[in-house]
Formats: structure tokens, C-alpha cells, sequence
């Protein structure tokens, strides 16, 4: 039997890309673009995943697989840090992402039956190592970055402890592309409050027409910058999934809420927009 042909109007369905003889749906007055890092510009969420499925592999009390493992360790968090900008832990959380996310882990191992000081404190190293060892760049983001830097303001807008931060930033070489970074343990708060977004109009010297958010959450970056007049590009990738998701699908738009300004699939969609390809 011979194999179908393939379906000729596969080739005729229309393409969602800007082209040359299209108008930018970006206000070509851009003149800063304010990146947000993970799952943005590297794909954390994967890293994420490997890195705890190793660390349970690694040091994972006996009786459960790594996997079983990860599963206790999804509801320990969702129980522990949902709420956690409230508590007193967030003050130590801003500084350095290790008290937190051992906290997690003796939570996890108590949900498991297991209460494990040592145990506990290997598996939140494993963790911060492993997902660092995983973490990279998405394939389009430096050339991305490159192109931009050459006549635009660019910075980043990172929630997250500071010494996890900056060391996602040394891991994956990219800080000399910012002029300025917005890290929520350094600035003291984070993504969405206003008071971010202001700061970085400020810092930038650049009014709120000119400014272009390019972020993969729509609650912390595309909202928020919407809200500040700016220009919002919103990344969706089928990646960007939690390994304490309980959908396993990624973040949709709340009914009601406004549109981004753009949609992308992939990073390098923003040159052409802004009139760099
Ligand atoms: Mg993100």
C-alpha cells in the first residue's frame, strides 16, 4: 500500500508572521526592551524538572521512586509557597533561595513520613546544582539579544532570591547585553507590582510608549506592562509547564483581561516587528 500524499492545502493554510509589506503591530517608536529571564530567554522550567527528578534520584529516601518523590514534593509546594510573599520567609527568600527551598524539602520528606536533617539539606543542593547544570539558553536568544543591543535599551526583569538570580545570569553569559536588571530579592519586591516597571522607566530614562516587555507570564510581566502603557510581547512555548504543575498546561489568558500586543512561538519573531530583519 502506498503511503498518502500529502494533503496539498497543508501548504496553502496562512501564516501568522509579520512580512515585509506588513505594518509592525509594534509602535516602531521602541526604544527599550525589558526581557524577563526564565522561560523567557532560557527554559527553566525543563531545568527545573531534570534537576528535582536527579536530586530525588540521588537522595531520595527508599520506599518511593524519584518520581513518587517528585510528586510529594508538588504538594509540599503548593501548600508552603503560594502564600509565601506573606509569611516571614519571604524576607529570607529575597536574599538567597537556599532556606526556602530546604524548607520545602524537610516538608516533602515529612509528607513522605520521613523527617531527615542531612537528607533534607542534600537534596536542596542537589536540586540548585543539578537545575543549574541543566539550565540553558533558548536556541534564538543570543542572536536575539545581539541584534537588539546594537540600538536599544535592554534589561532584565527577574523574579526570584537574588543569589539564584544572578547565578542564572553568570550560568547562562548573558549579562553584559543589560543596562540594567530588575532582580526581585535585590530590589526588594517583584513582578507585578508597578513599582518595578516605574523603576525601570526610570532607570532607563525612557517614557512608557517607548518601552517593550517581552515575557512568557501573562499575570507578571504581560498585565503589569500593559498596565504601564507599555508594549507587551508575550511568549508561549508548550515547555513552559511547572514540575509542580498541576494542568501540565501552560499559562492561558484570563477571560476578560487585555489582549498582549503581540504573540510569539519564538524570540527571533520580535526582529522583524521591530525592523531588524
Ligand atoms: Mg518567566
Amino acid at each position: 500500500m502506498q503511503p498518502a500524499s500529502p494533503d496539498p492545502t497543508l501548504y496553502m493554510m496562512p501564516v501568522a508572521q509579520a512580512t515585509q509589506t506588513d505594518p509592525s503591530p509594534l509602535p516602531a517608536t521602541v526604544e527599550a526592551v525589558v526581557f524577563d529571564l526564565d522561560d523567557t530567554l532560557c527554559a527553566y522550567w525543563d531545568a527545573a524538572k531534570a534537576g528535582i527528578l536527579e536530586a530525588f534520584a540521588l537522595h531520595g529516601p527508599a520506599g518511593r521512586t524519584p518520581e513518587a518523590w517528585v510528586a510529594v514534593w508538588g504538594e509540599a509546594f503548593h501548600e508552603f509557597c503560594p502564600n509565601l510573599k506573606q509569611t516571614d520567609w519571604y524576607v529570607r527568600y529575597l536574599k538567597s533561595g537556599a532556606t526556602t527551598r530546604t524548607e520545602l524539602m524537610r516538608r516533602a520528606l515529612a509528607r513522605g513520613g520521613v523527617q531527615d536533617e542531612a537528607v533534607a539539606q542534600a537534596l536542596s543542593a542537589a536540586y540548585a546544582d543539578r537545575r543549574n547544570a541543566h539550565l540553558r539558553l533558548f536556541d534564538d536568544a543570543l542572536a536575539v539579544l545581539r541584534a537588539l543591543k546594537k540600538g536599544h535599551k535592554l534589561a532584565l526583569m527577574t523574579n526570584g532570591p537574588a543569589d539564584v538570580q544572578r547565578q542564572e545570569i553568570e550560568t547562562l553569559g548573558i549579562g553584559g547585553f543589560f543596562d540594567a536588571f530588575f532582580i526581585e530579592g535585590e530590589f526588594g519586591e517583584g513582578k507585578p507590582s508597578p513599582r518595578v516597571f516605574k523603576s525601570a522607566e526610570q532607570v532607563l530614562g525612557t517614557s512608557s510608549e517607548r518601552m517593550l516587555f517581552v515575557g512568557n507570564s501573562y499575570k507578571h510581566d504581560i498585565e503589569p506592562a500593559l498596565a504601564m502603557g507599555w508594549s507587551a510581547a508575550w511568549i508561549q512555548r508548550p515547555s513552559d509547564v511547572a514540575p509542580s504543575s498541576k494542568t501540565g498546561l501552560p499559562e492561558s489568558k484570563p477571560e476578560g483581561r487585555p489582549e498582549p500586543t503581540v504573540r510569539l512561538s519564538h524570540l527571533s519573531e520580535l526582529l522583524p516587528m521591530l525592523g531588524l530583519a
